[in-house]
């Protein structure tokens, strides 16, 4: 794949997509319940000896039983300078078989795409830290400053038998650490031929994933009956489901609606800028999401049988707050929940935000320049969540930054947690040159 065994870098590029597919088989779904989540720990040590093989030690902690996070340290030029946190996760969500091309976890190899559960969220990430610093630790290559690896558990439910353990409970293992990255950004969108957007997170929704329970007086269902728990929760919930929150540009985004504009040579019509984010195809949906507080009602349970009036019924409703607004969220849903109806939160976590500046964004643009003459990085805010509300605690500016070059059609969005998950192995050996240019000097 890459000629020359002794250019730096050149020995990741040749083994990050096996790694990947390693990876992949190794089936580390997360359901939300420890015990059915199996493969986290068999992953860690899959890591661990990989990294051993290159003479790179590493611990691995566990916070419930098979809940597996590792953490190594590679020691810098200048022990002086704090330290850099590069993090990942090594779980997946549930991937169906029988809708996919390929077994999601055979990690198949098929039109120059590595296939299967996590291939983009976020084992690719993993593969391209995990060869780099292999071929670096082959090679001699010292990174300027200290970086510390963590490959956690547990992210895709919200990262508390992973991240957040980690930071409550080995803090002690992320010393000195000032700046992180991890997904989701560093990707791609080709606005012409000559001009790619890559996306840099540097900030992130928070979490409020709430459980609404109406309450009112059982009964017959035959008979006259005016005080319907599940009538009184419906009205909520669709009250909830149909509300458009506000539209509030928080600076990251206004960064992202004026390189867009610039990109584009288009005015975007700051009250309805979703009209020109359209453009950008489905990322849209996930970039959109951000311009906004959202809610939207994912759960119901209520009832036992057809003619019993139950005398609860609930619903759950999976909020989303920007940085900044999360009083004034929880203002607006009061507002909308009315009375009679109680909420309690299920998960909640903060909203993130950091600036698009200073040297460590400086490299990024760099590293990305250097390896497509077409980049344009531009910072936005991520509708989901990731470890990096974890991490934060410990006062780290955090980053979404997993280079990938993409192909321009290819439909990057829809492949979180979609069927048919695939990422380019030339996406996978661009992201490694750029992290080798990016994690040397950051
Ligand atoms: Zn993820």
């Amino acid at each position: 794949m890459t000629d020359d065994a002794t250019v730096p870098g050149a020995r990741a590029q040749d083994e990050v997509a096996e790694l990947l597919s390693d990876l992949i088989r190794i089936d580390t779904t997360n359901t939300g319940s420890t015990a059915t989540s199996a493969g986290e720990r068999v992953a860690a040590e899959w890591v661990a000896g990989k990294l051993d093989e290159v003479g790179i030690p590493s611990v691995i902690h566990e916070s419930e039983r098979g809940r597996a996070s590792l953490v190594a340290r590679i020691p810098g030029a200048d022990r002086s300078r704090p330290a850099l946190l590069v993090h990942g996760h090594l779980d997946v969500v549930p991937a169906d078989p029988a809708e996919w091309s390929v077994h999601p976890f055979s990690g198949e190899e098929r039109d120059g795409y590595i296939w299967g559960r996590g291939a983009v969220d976020m084992k690719d990430m993993d593969a391209m830290v995990l060869a780099l610093v292999r071929d670096w630790a082959r090679t001699g290559v010292r990174p300027d400053r200290d970086i510390v690896l963590a490959f956690v558990a547990d992210e895709e439910a919200g990262g508390k038998l992973g991240a957040h353990y980690l930071v409550d409970e080995h803090p002690d293992l992320l010393e000195g650490c000032t700046e992180a990255i991890s997904e989701v950004g560093g990707f791609s969108i080709t606005v012409r031929d000559d001009l790619r957007l890559y996306l840099v997170q540097t900030a992130e929704k928070g979490l409020a994933w709430m459980r609404l329970t109406a309450g009112g007086r059982p009964g017959h269902g035959s008979f006259v009956h005016d005080d319907n728990a599940v009538t009184r929760l419906c009205e909520a919930v669709a009250r909830i489901g149909a509300h458009r929150f506000p539209l509030t540009l928080t600076p990251p985004m206004r960064q992202f609606l004026a390189a867009v504009e610039d990109a584009y040579g288009i005015e975007i019509d700051p009250a309805e800028p979703e009209l020109a984010l359209a453009r950008l195809g489905s990322i849209s949906r996930m970039i959109g999401a951000a311009l906004r507080n959202t809610a939207n009602p994912t759960m119901l349970d209520a009832g036992y049988k057809a003619n019993v009036i139950p005398g609860t019924a609930s619903a759950t409703v999976d909020g989303r707050f920007l940085y900044g607004e999360e009083e004034e969220f929880e203002r607006q849903l009061a507002a909308l929940i009315g009375e009679g109806v109680q909420r309690e939160w299920l998960v909640h976590d903060q909203a993130v935000e950091t600036t698009f500046d200073g040297p460590l964004v400086d490299q990024m643009v760099t590293a990305l320049k250097a390896e497509d003459d077409g980049a344009r990085p531009v910072p936005f805010t991520m509708s989901g969540g990731t470890d990096a509300k974890s991490f934060q605690r410990l006062g780290m500016r955090c980053f979404g930054f997993s280079p990938l070059r993409l192909p321009a059609d290819l439909d990057f969005a829809s492949l979180f947690h979609g069927i048919d998950e695939r990422v380019p192995v030339e996406s996978l050996q661009f992201g490694v040159r750029v992290l080798d240019r990016f994690l040397r000097s950051a």
